[in-house]
């Protein structure tokens, strides 16, 4: 048992149907999640999403940082994806402002970086770090996903990741990876550790 510290409820469908472990929502603890993402990397984020909930919730609590990374932005949105263009945006139009700004660009290659950090009361945390390489679409392509999935081609298969069904895009994303190597760490040990909390009274 986790407690998650993310109201995005496509984050939590993805991490549930992969780790195998209850996740715990911060509305469980009767909290709500009052964390401003002031880092500039997506470990610093990560971190103090994590760090908020375990020192909360007095257990291990798990935070997913994510982004996309474009070459030809110089790197852009990066660990601002979920502001990009200022507040009041929804995904698509994000993702509308993503293809303008993309507009007359040879260089379309682009990846997804995904980063899990598990804090502990106590004040330790571990890192597990996922990305994926892509390219940028001209045009929004599938129905499936959520975020920049539809702009986001995957070259192996040559479909969006909302073209992919979830199965697969686990087994390519930037997340599916940051999670198997959180799955391999608690089958090192981890788990016992993880479990030898239990929600306080
Ligand atoms: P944050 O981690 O809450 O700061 O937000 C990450 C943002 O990156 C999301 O709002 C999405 O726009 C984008 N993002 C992260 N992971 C994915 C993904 O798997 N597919 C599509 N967009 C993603």
């Amino acid at each position: 048992m986790l407690a998650l510290a993310t109201g995005n409820r496509h984050k939590l469908e993805e991490l549930t149907r992969q780790i195998g472990i209850d996740l715990l929502p911060p509305d469980r603890f009767g909290l709500v999640m009052d964390v401003e993402e002031t880092g500039t990397t997506f470990e610093a984020n990560a971190k103090l999403k994590a760090d908020w909930l375990s020192a909360h919730s007095h257990i291990p609590a798990l935070a997913d940082d994510s982004g996309i990374v474009v070459d030809a932005l110089g790197g852009e949105p990066g660990v601002y994806s979920a502001r990009y263009g200022g507040d009041g945006k929804s995904d698509r139009d994000r993702r509308l402002l993503l293809l303008h700004n993309m507009e007359g660009k040879q260089i379309r290659t682009a990846r997804f970086v995904c980063v899990l950090c598990l804090s502990f009361p106590e004040g330790e945390s571990v890192f597990f770090r996922g990305e994926c390489e892509g390219t940028i679409t001209f045009a929004e392509q599938g129905e499936g996903g959520f975020g920049y999935d539809p702009v986001f081609l995957d070259p192996e298969s040559g479909l969006t990741f909302a073209e992919l069904d979830s199965a697969a895009k686990d087994r390519v994303s930037h997340r599916g990876k940051a999670i198997r190597k959180l799955i391999a760490w608690l089958e090192d040990g981890g788990r016992e550790r993880v479990g030898s909390y239990s929600i306080p009274a």
